[in-house]
């Protein structure tokens, strides 16, 4: 078995207005690192759309009417102060969702251990019913809910790093005694959730807020030594991931200062748990990271761990 590879050209389509930082050249810079030698052995597949009724998992229907009827016939539409949609979004949004599903599917079907969804919009901002932060669907908490939903899983994880904190997926997952939710952000920052007082509905989130700077060390206390531990004594039978690669130090968004190495040390000890706990069955998915050479190499390193323990 290997990892497989979720992706779909229509997130290309997604064309954000000059400036953005969240551009079709991310994928385009992952896509080169990936096409590597060393990761020939993916097996590629082409993200299938979303359904209307894997929306309706996370959203209310008027969201998704207000989504797909925002999106212009030319130029850009503004749907949030930094949100926006290009012809063309709707689709790629609705590959984002479907490369999250199949994935579960693919991984639950014991097609794979694990897999990466290489979608774009990205989705934790993405609130029940409110697009912002670059999100327009919360894809990974629709990939949670549908395991809950479609496969009849009672125990799901959803791990975010981003540096940012995923308050759309917290929003929809806040009375979900079914998943765990666990989160590393930097604290002040955008969106301004996450502080460690927010703890669900069922107690069952957890938000480790860093301070900028903190870097690699205090980083991976939060993730060895508070959330894997909470998480492996849920015995998840599902682990999902948020994976932004904007906490590296080069990145212009945010200051937490990790390395590439830390995206393949903390996939290593995900990967340790779902082993421990759910035959390694682990589901990570693009979300933000905004230089393009260290997000390139942080989804490299990460997609690799993935494949070396995968196999
Ligand atoms: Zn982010």
């Amino acid at each position: 078995m290997t990892t497989l590879l979720f992706s779909h050209d229509q997130c290309l389509d997604h064309v954000t207005p000059p400036g953005h930082p969240e551009r079709v050249e991310r994928l385009e810079a992952i896509g080169r690192a990936l096409a590597k030698p060393e990761f020939d052995a993916l097996d590629r597949r082409a993200a299938p759309m979303g359904e209307e009724k894997h929306v309706r998992l996370a959203h209310p229907l008027a969201h998704l009417d207000r989504i797909r009827t925002s999106e212009p016939v030319e130029g850009y539409a503004q749907i949030d102060a930094d949100t926006s949609m290009a012809p063309g979004s709707f689709n790629a949004a609705m590959r984002a969702i479907g490369g999250n599903i199949a994935a579960v599917d693919a991984v639950l079907s014991g097609e794979a251990r694990n897999a990466f969804v290489m979608t774009r919009p990205p989705g934790h901002h993405a609130e029940k019913a409110k697009p912002m932060g670059f999100c327009l669907f919360a894809n990974v908490a629709i990939a949670a809910l549908h395991a809950i939903e479609h496969h009849g899983l009672d125990r799901v994880a959803v791990l975010d790093f981003d540096v940012h904190h995923g308050n759309g997926t917290q929003d929809v997952l806040w009375n979900e005694s079914g998943v765990r939710f666990a989160s590393s952000h930097q604290m002040p920052l955008y969106p301004g959730t996450g502080a460690p007082n927010e703890t669900g509905a069922y107690d069952q989130i957890r938000n480790a807020a860093l301070d900028s700077g903190s870097g690699s060390q205090l980083m991976r206390e939060a993730w060895g030594e508070h959330i894997l531990p909470w998480i492996e004594a849920y015995q998840p039978q599902l682990i999902l991931v948020s994976a932004g690669f904007d906490a590296h130090a080069a990145d212009p968004l945010a200051g937490l200062n990790w390395r590439t190495e830390d995206y393949a040390w903390v996939t290593d000890r995900i990967v340790d748990v779902a082993e421990k706990v759910c035959e390694g069955r682990v589901v990570s998915s693009l979300e933000g990271g905004y230089d393009l050479d260290a997000l390139a190499q942080g989804t490299a390193a990460h997609v690799k761990t993935l494949m070396e323990r995968g196999a």
